[in-house]
């Protein structure tokens, strides 16, 4: 990539005042472990938020801290490698800086606070928030405005090559495109975005588990090896060109697991569809029963959920959701829940309350409003 002199909006109005940026998590509502097999995702933003203040150094460092991290990071800016232990913290946003430098755009030193309510590790995308913060704080120094996409694939290729995490484009996408009230839906093939209203008698409940997915970055890449040996089968480059009738009758060259695995890819790939009509036809009950069958299939075929994750699931229904389902990579993190507004209160009080009862531990539940995308607030 190569930086492109019409996207200075204002040549040589870099700031030397204070800047201000924010990003807000996701959710996911449906399409999950779909995004890197070229699927259709159905994200939001949410108002939890990473807020940026930044300010030009006039070094040829960046200094960075963090309301999450102890320790303030100082990194010259020709620095090449990501970090380790502690200070893996900056490979999110030290590693945008370095693609922005790679990619052209003649980034100078700043200093950098950042200040969160957004949990980390709980599938709400706080990495993606903290390299879309980053992002705009660099285009707000520079006096930048790359369309939302190029953002994202920047952040994208960070969290690849400095965390090291093979993510997909949707955290990054549904940080900056969010759109209030709407959930997204993005084409993970095109990068096309659309967005649909969520009707107005639902709400969205996150429920974190508190389980921590130690597993999840193996587990991860073997469900992606999988889904690749099935591409290599057909002879595709993802498996939204191959037909749930040309999937069975591969079972028995495919192997049990990569079956079951690639079915739960293409089943998915459907139920966003039917999810999103469902949606636009206010039709609620059909919108919950996708998002059973959605946790079901991750459960049984990708198997990618845990027994917290499935016990919160099955609560969610007897206390009336609309649709409950894992939500993120899996192994851990958060539900996803669909409730009636006028309940919505006293399922995030219940559904803790019925947990602790069941299985002793605390989990914690918080109803989001879905919001904008991420931005600059200010520049001085
Ligand atoms: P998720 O994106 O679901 O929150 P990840 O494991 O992808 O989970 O990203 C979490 C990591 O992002 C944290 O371990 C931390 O390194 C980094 N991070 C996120 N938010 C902050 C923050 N406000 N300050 C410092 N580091 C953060
Ligand atoms: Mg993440």
């Amino acid at each position: 990539m190569s930086i492109s002199p019409s996207k200075l909006s204002t040549p040589g109005a870099q700031s030397s005042g204070i800047v201000r940026t924010r990003a807000p998590g996701r959710i996911n509502l449906i399409g999950e472990h779909v995004d890197y097999q070229g699927g259709v995702v159905m994200p939001a933003a949410v108002n939890r938020y990473i807020k940026a203040v930044a300010q030009a150094n006039g070094r040829s460092e960046l200094r960075l801290s963090s309301s999450q991290s102890h320790e303030d990071l100082v990194i010259p800016l020709e620095h090449r490698m990501p970090f380790s232990g502690d200070n893996s913290w900056a490979n999110y946003a030290f590693g945008v800086v370095a693609k922005y430098r790679d990619a052209g755009y003649p980034v100078a030193g700043f200093d950098v606070r950042f200040e969160s309510n957004l949990p980390l590790g709980a599938g709400l995308s706080s990495s993606a928030a903290l390299e879309t913060a980053t992002a705009l704080v660099i285009e707000a120094l520079l006096g930048l405005n790359l369309p939302q996409t190029e953002r994202a694939l920047l952040c994208q290729s960070a969290e690849h090559e400095w965390a090291g995490v093979p993510c997909g484009i949707m955290d990054q996408l549904a940080v900056n495109a969010g759109v209030a009230g709407h959930a997204l839906k993005i084409d993970c093939s095109t990068l096309e975005i659309d967005s649909a209203p969520l009707p107005a008698n639902l709400s969205a409940v996150v429920v974190d588990s508190k389980v921590k997915h130690a597993l999840a970055d193996g587990e991860y890449a073997k469900r992606r090896a999988d889904c690749e040996d099935a591409t290599a089968f057909f002879d595709v480059e993802f498996l939204r060109d191959v037909t749930i009738g040309e999937l069975d009758s591969a079972q028995f060259q495919l192997g049990e697991r990569v079956y079951r695995r690639a079915r739960h890819v293409i089943t998915e790939m459907a139920r966003v569809r039917d999810f999103a009509a469902a949606l636009e036809a206010s039709d609620t009950a059909a919108a919950g029963l996708l998002m059973a069958a959605s946790h079901s299939s991750l459960r049984n075929d990708y198997e990618v959920s845990c027994q917290e994750l499935d016990t919160l699931v099955d609560i969610a229904g007897e206390l009336g959701a609309i649709g409950a389902r894992m939500m993120g990579g899996g192994f851990g993190g958060s539900t996803v829940n669909l409730v009636e507004t006028d309940g919505v209160s006293r399922f995030v009080e219940d559904i803790v309350a019925r947990y602790r009862e069941e299985t002793g531990a605390e989990a914690e539940a918080v109803a989001v409003k879905l919001v904008g995308g991420a931005r600059i607030e200010n520049v001085e």
